[in-house]
């Protein structure tokens, strides 16, 4: 067929502006954002599946959309991640940590912050301390995108009795003061109610749960030990940090032996005379109510084992501060006073609380992911310590899957804020962690940090580092 010179001049003006269209429509079809992280893995933590390859678009901190890589045409952003082929799932919370040690410590406790966020820890709960108007401080200037850290709940000031084991505390020893202490607590704006068991009483215990119960404020922490597990849980108790207080509900003789007095000294008792079956009646009563438990296994592992191991090369022992490993003394002496003293305690109850892991799981109890680092906590390194105890809860019979799900699900359940955070989705928070490789394959793969996204701020490995070694120098 001819085309006639007509036809064709009537068609230079539509290509021209099919050309027109193509460079316009090109150039406005690029939406840009924030961040973009290209060619991921991203985990999901609940249902164990992978959506691979994907990128992930990011604006202020919060995810905005994922789509398949293969689209990265259509995207910018200020700032690009390729990840490559790496894995991310969620920031790791880390649920029970100590900003603590005194005014003339707090600097060294500040930079403990980079540090949680180098291991990947994107949020902390902080269990009390007496440095309260610091860690207020830090909360709101990391809320604000003001300071690099994680994200912090706290608990502000711990309650106990008359003459509060750590400093800071405020005494309750009666209903009248559990409403004031509580008063205070409110004043403060703190995130959750942290109880100790230095001096107080079965029955200030119970008032405190009793009087947070009617002001919608949650209640965790150590227990008396002459108090009643399950009485508590009853009365609406929200948490039990530790092993001790579920173990004692699990003993036949618990009974018996809250009338002598024992305090600690009633643990080896209650360890054998544990009862699998009654253990089984004392979860099943904690999932009913919605009780979670914060087992903290590795500090468990590490102080009974602290006279053996000789942490004077610990990789992170650089990175802590002076004042900070004074205070590291205290349970090396310890140690060596129940060494004398014959007892058995530590390294019994580090093998209780890992045959109670698993039936506690099986039970529907929501476990919580928790290190105890911070100063008096000797060798439990902020960051590194919670990697730890993702191990701990693996080597006690979880799987990956599940020990994560008790760092990035169960910690903001506590707080009810899994509608903005528990997985990589659109809306969620941007506080992401990118591994090298899958850590549902393998839970020690949390260690290779590729990169860590606080708030939507990438720090890729090369920054993570340089922010840790900036720490030593100090
Ligand atoms: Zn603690």
């Amino acid at each position: 067929m001819n085309i006639s010179n007509s036809n064709i001049s009537a068609l230079k003006p539509a290509v021209l502006c099919l050309l027109i269209f193509f460079v316009v429509s090109c150039g406005k079809k690029k939406k840009s954002y924030d961040l973009l992280i290209s060619h991921v893995n991203i985990v999901n933590i609940a249902s164990g599946e992978i959506e691979e390859d994907k990128l992930i678009l990011i604006n202020g901190d919060s995810i905005s959309q994922i789509v398949d890589a293969k689209a990265i045409e259509n995207y910018k952003a200020e700032k690009e991640l390729n990840a490559n082929g790496k894995f991310v799932i969620p920031g790791l919370w880390d649920m029970h940590v100590h900003f603590r040690g005194g005014d003339t410590l707090i600097g060294e406790n500040k930079n403990l912050l980079p540090l949680f966020l180098a291991y990947g820890v994107t949020t902390v709960r902080d269990a009390g301390g007496d440095i309260t108007p610091s860690v207020l401080k830090w909360r709101k200037a990391v809320a604000e995108n003001k300071m690099a850290g994680p994200t912090i709940f706290t608990s502000g000031p711990k309650l106990d009795g008359e003459n509060p084991a750590w400093p800071g505390s405020i005494s309750v020893t009666n209903q009248q003061e559990a409403a004031a202490a509580l008063d205070s607590l409110q004043e403060l704006d703190v995130d959750y109610v942290k109880m100790y068991d230095g001096s107080l009483s079965p029955e200030a215990y119970y008032a405190i749960i009793q009087e947070a119960e009617k002001r919608g404020m949650k209640t965790t922490g150590h227990m008396p030990l002459a108090a009643d597990f399950l009485k508590a849980v009853s009365l609406g108790l929200n948490g039990a940090e530790h092993m001790y207080y579920p173990l004692k509900a699990c003993s036949p003789v618990a009974d018996s032996l809250s009338q002598l007095n024992l305090g600690y000294g009633m643990m080896e008792t209650l360890i054998d005379t544990y009862d699998p079956q009654l253990a089984g009646e004392v979860f099943t009563r904690m999932e009913e109510n919605e009780v979670f438990i914060t087992p903290t296994l590795y500090i468990g592992k590490t102080l009974a084992e602290i006279l053996e191991v000789d942490h004077s090369r610990d990789t992170l022992l650089p990175y802590v501060g002076k004042g900070i490993k004074a205070t590291y003394q205290g349970r090396i002496e310890g140690a060596k006073r129940a060494k004398a003293s014959g007892s058995q305690m530590r390294a019994k109850m580090e093998n209780i609380s890992a045959k109670m892991i698993r039936p506690m799981q099986d039970a529907g109890v929501k476990i919580l992911a928790g290190s105890d680092s911070g100063a008096f906590n000797s060798f439990v390194y902020a960051g590194e310590s919670l990697q730890k105890e993702l191990e701990a809860l693996v080597a006690a019979g979880l799987s990956p899957q599940e020990a994560l799900a008790t760092s990035v699900i169960n910690g903001p359940e506590f707080f009810d804020v899994l509608g903005r955070y528990g997985d990589i989705s659109r809306g969620k928070v941007a506080d992401l962690l990118l591994l090298d490789n899958n850590p549902l394959k393998d839970i020690k793969n949390v260690h290779n940090v590729f990169a860590v996204v606080k708030s939507g701020k990438v720090f890729t490995r090369q920054e993570l580092q340089a922010m840790l070694h900036s720490l030593a120098e100090k």
